[in-house]
């Protein structure tokens, strides 16, 4: 079978491979339909790593996807094949500490497709999944359904962020998170929304998800000066230490700042005054905890808002092709996906 793999820093190569086969008989083996480009996905693809997980070529990134079952284990009672699902691509031990804390996405033993040193992802025709990781999806939201796992993120943020009616919320980044994150904040009644990116056509897609002021900071660099102390909430979706600055600036006294994007570098900083003389509270987001039912059904709620994410679709055979222009920002791209 065909498998897209990262062979080196930004190049990407279609290479077979013997296909998987079920091995325990609580998995389901899938036919990869339609990958989602994450933006972790294009940490590897530019640098290799993020932080200590580092690729070693060849490696198959790709972590969104969507899915057709085509064989069940013998003890599978809730999947038959031909059944279209999404999945959670976090397969935990369900035995450590953490799992029993209820917090299975921080297992001790998590592994996670598409992660180096853990699992290979999705990017190829086979994978190998729980049958509990999978979720079926219906006819109505197939193929929109690439976005649930970036809206599980987004909506286990919020969630994190406590009450947002009547609350200001600024949205750091607005890629498909960010914009995800904004407008659950728009839909749950938050006062007063603003949205911050550098490029022009993800700061028109937040007008249009309910941004009520927008700003790209290579531009106006205003965002400081004018909204000092004044947010309840912001979320950090892109992990730019100018972005977290202008977030710490903007929150006012008790405001809360969510993290949940991913820095390019390995240490980012704070100024522990503001931190402090405004008691800042900072929460940081490890991807999600069983949301991917909720996302599912604000997808179905929302399709047609959310339909305008995904702006562009490629071929397998134009994998090179596909992240180079994710990568870039090119062409108004938000959510980029790979048809297998
Ligand atoms: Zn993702
Ligand atoms: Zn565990």
């Amino acid at each position: 079978m065909k498998a897209a793999k990262l062979v080196n820093r930004g190049k990407l190569a279609l290479l077979e491979e013997d296909p998987p086969s079920i091995n325990s008989s609580d998995e389901v083996l899938l036919r990869m339909v339609e990958v989602g480009i994450c933006g972790s996905d294009l940490h590897y693809f530019r640098l290799g790593a993020i932080g200590h997980q580092i690729v070693k070529y060849p490696f198959t990134i790709g972590h969104e996807g969507l899915a057709i079952v085509q064989e069940i284990g013998q003890k599978v009672m809730t999947l038959k094949p031909g059944d279209k699902v999404v999945f959670n691509p976090a397969i935990s031990c369900l035995q450590c500490d953490q799992c029993f804390a209820g917090r299975p996405h921080t297992c001790r033993y998590l592994k996670f497709l598409g992660c180096p040193g853990e699992l290979e992802g999705c990017l190829k025709e086979l994978i190998v999944m729980p049958a509990q990781n999978c979720f079926p999806v219906k006819e109505d939201i197939w193929p929109l359904a690439v976005l649930v796992e970036p809206l599980a993120i987004a909506l286990y943020a919020a969630q994190m962020a406590g009450e947002i009616k009547n609350k200001k919320v600024a949205i750091f980044g607005c890629g498909p998170i960010g914009l995800c994150s904004l407008f659950h904040c728009y839909l749950a009644g938050a006062s007063l929304i603003i949205a911050i990116d550098k490029v022009e056509a993800r700061l028109e897609a937040a007008r249009r998800l309910g941004a009520h002021w927008v700003d790209n900071p290579e531009l106006k660099k205003e965002v400081n000066e004018i909204w000092a102390a004044q947010f309840d909430l912001a979320f950090d979706c892109c992990g730019d230490q100018q972005a977290l600055n202008q977030a710490v600036s903007i929150l006012k006294p008790g405001g809360k700042l969510i993290i949940i994007g991913i820095p390019e570098i390995d240490q980012i900083s704070f100024d522990p005054h503001l931190l402090r003389r405004k008691e800042i509270t900072i929460y940081n987001v490890r991807r999600q905890n069983n949301f991917f039912l909720q996302a599912i059904e604000f997808l179905q709620k929302n399709k047609e808002a959310l339909k305008s994410l995904i702006t562009h679709h490629f071929p397998l055979t134009d994998i090179q092709k596909a992240f180079d222009l994710a990568s870039n920002y090119e062409d108004g791209a938000i959510k980029v996906t790979i048809k297998i």
